[in-house]
């Protein structure tokens, strides 16, 4: 890095390591080598390709439920459908790789497995396991940006149920789909009824004899036809296609600032609109209340698109059923429930979503210390008090995960061009005596968001304090503001 930390001979020296060949970390590196064109950089990645949780899930339909105008870069335009199936995203991020001559900075099957901080020599000393040849070494790097997403990857969460031993038949949880899984003419029970289960449930439905979405309680859902009028209006007029993108990126998050207000300002009328939008499929005798009318207030979590409303169109052709019910105990053939109901299955499908998962499952130390991650604060959830020289991107959860990744990988460019400029090899967030007292809160608030993975891993997260720079709004209509105008020389940021 410039006139930089002193890498020793033996072992090598990146200037700045990026976690996660994921759509952040791929996203980060294109920032990085147009605006850092002086650093050295790498992608470490654990799987055997690019991609992250595009190559991880592979269940039938796997597909985003973002637009891809925004959980698109802002520097590719998405000339596809707006929400996108896992291979043409990855056919995206291919494209991505290829324009950008990524591919011989990314090192597959390599993974950290801890890193230490030393202050002696400002630099991050890096222990890298190699899957493909069993070997461990280690590196050193400048600047360590954590691309690793929110959950782990190598287990999904599936919740303990009594007697499940007992099952005959088979259970699968869908981060893990078999190779080649054969579910036609099977009597199949999906348990949860999240986005996954909205995917994957109608994408399985022409196959199954019947399949089944069993809920504790319902979710928000928002059936929306799997096209765009203006993008397609733009496109029949020749318009360049960055062109069209920029347009979209615009509108969508217009769009979405609307319904934030709404949802926050007149909670009912957005919960009518939602409901009214599945009588329109399910019709006036379907019991909506019982079964699509949630507890929880929309935009408290992820709202599940449902393209074309297929999940309702399966569920009226009778070849979907939706039972709201509670698990009592497996059976041999099936599920038996709370109400006295049993649920025969063939096959029963997990979709009870994740384990959060913090950098990486990477072990660090600060130092020779333990670094107790929890009992950081975070700086504008990016940094972290008292962490040098560590970036982590954790994306927006309404907005596109992408548009934060894209406002951080701005933000650390930025700062490492700073740093170069100030003649500083070490950039540590640190609290001031009166902030170190301050209270402290959750990273996000279970007021604000609340699935199942954060409530059951929030003692894991960063937390903030009660004032900037030491709060993270996960709200992009804020932060779109407020990162382009972060003074790097503000009082938080020490250098040396
Ligand atoms: C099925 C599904 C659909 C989704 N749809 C949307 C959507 O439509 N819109 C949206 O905004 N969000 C969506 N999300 C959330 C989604 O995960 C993120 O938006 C986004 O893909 C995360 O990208 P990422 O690169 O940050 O992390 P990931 O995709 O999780 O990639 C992280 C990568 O880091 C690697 N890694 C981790 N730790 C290490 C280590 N120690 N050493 C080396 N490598 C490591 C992993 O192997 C992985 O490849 C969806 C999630 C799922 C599961």
């Amino acid at each position: 890095m410039g006139n930089t930390n002193e890498p020793s001979a033996e072992v090598e020296h990146i200037d700045v390591v990026i976690v996660g060949a994921g759509i952040s970390g791929l996203g980060a590196a294109v920032h990085l080598q147009g605006d850092c064109p002086g650093k050295t950089f790498t992608l470490i990645e654990t799987k055997e390709a690019f991609g992250g949780t595009w190559r991880q899930h592979t269940y039938p339909g796997v597909r985003s439920d973002s637009d891809l105008y925004t959980f698109g870069y802002g520097f590719k335009p998405w000339t596809g459908p707006p929400i996108a199936t896992a291979d043409q995203i990855l056919q995206y991020l291919d494209e991505v790789i290829d324009e950008n001559d990524l591919e011989r900075h990314i090192r597959y099957q390599h993974r950290i497995v801890r890193a230490d901080w030393s202050s002696d020599e400002g630099l991050w000393r890096l222990s890298v396991e190699r899957a493909d040849t069993g070997e461990s070494f280690e590196m050193t790097c400048g600047f360590l940006w954590m691309c690793s997403g929110y959950y782990d990857h190598t287990k999904g969460y599936t919740p303990e149920w009594a007697g499940l031993d007992d099952f005959q038949g088979q259970v699968v949880h869908p981060q893990h789909w078999p190779d080649d899984f054969d579910y036609s003419g099977k009597n199949v029970v999906v348990i949860g009824s999240g986005a996954t289960a909205a995917t994957l449930i109608p994408a399985m439905a022409e196959e199954t004899g019947h399949i089944t979405m069993l809920q504790r309680s319902p979710t928000y859902f928002f059936p929306r036809p799997n096209v765009d009028e203006l993008a397609e209006q733009l496109r029949a007029l020749d318009i360049d296609p960055a062109w069209i993108h920029e347009i979209m990126r615009r509108k969508v998050l217009s769009d979405g600032q609307i319904v934030h207000q709404l949802s926050a300002e007149q909670p009912d009328f957005i919960i009518e609109e939602l409901l009214n939008a599945a009588r329109q499929y399910l019709g006036d005798d379907f019991d909506i209340d019982t079964h699509f009318r949630p507890k929880y207030l929309p935009w408290t979590q992820r709202l599940a698109v449902v393209p074309d409303g297929d999940l309702f169109t399966g569920i009226r052709e009778g070849k979907v059923s939706v039972v709201t019910d509670h698990i009592d105990r497996f059976t041999s053939t099936g599920i038996m429930l709370q109400s006295g109901e049993e649920l025969a299955a063939d096959i029963v499908i997990t979709a009870t979503g994740f384990n959060l998962n913090v950098l990486g499952d990477v072990e660090m130390f600060l130092d020779g210390d333990p670094l107790d991650y929890a009992d950081t604060v975070t700086y504008r959830g990016v940094m972290f008090s008292g962490v040098p020289n560590m970036a982590v991107v954790f994306g927006y959860l309404r907005t596109s995960w992408t548009m934060r990744a894209d406002l951080i990988s701005d933000f650390v460019v930025r700062l490492l061009n700073h740093m170069d400029e100030r003649g500083a090899t070490v950039c540590t967030p640190t609290l001031s005596d009166d902030d170190a007292s301050m209270e402290r809160r959750p990273f996000i608030p279970e007021e604000d968001f609340n699935p199942g993975y954060m409530i059951r891993g929030r003692e894991l997260m960063a937390k903030q304090g009660t004032h900037t720079p030491w709060t993270a709004s996960n709200d992009y209509y804020i932060e779109r503001e407020e990162f382009p105008a972060i003074d790097l020389d503000e009082t938080a940021l020490k250098y040396r």
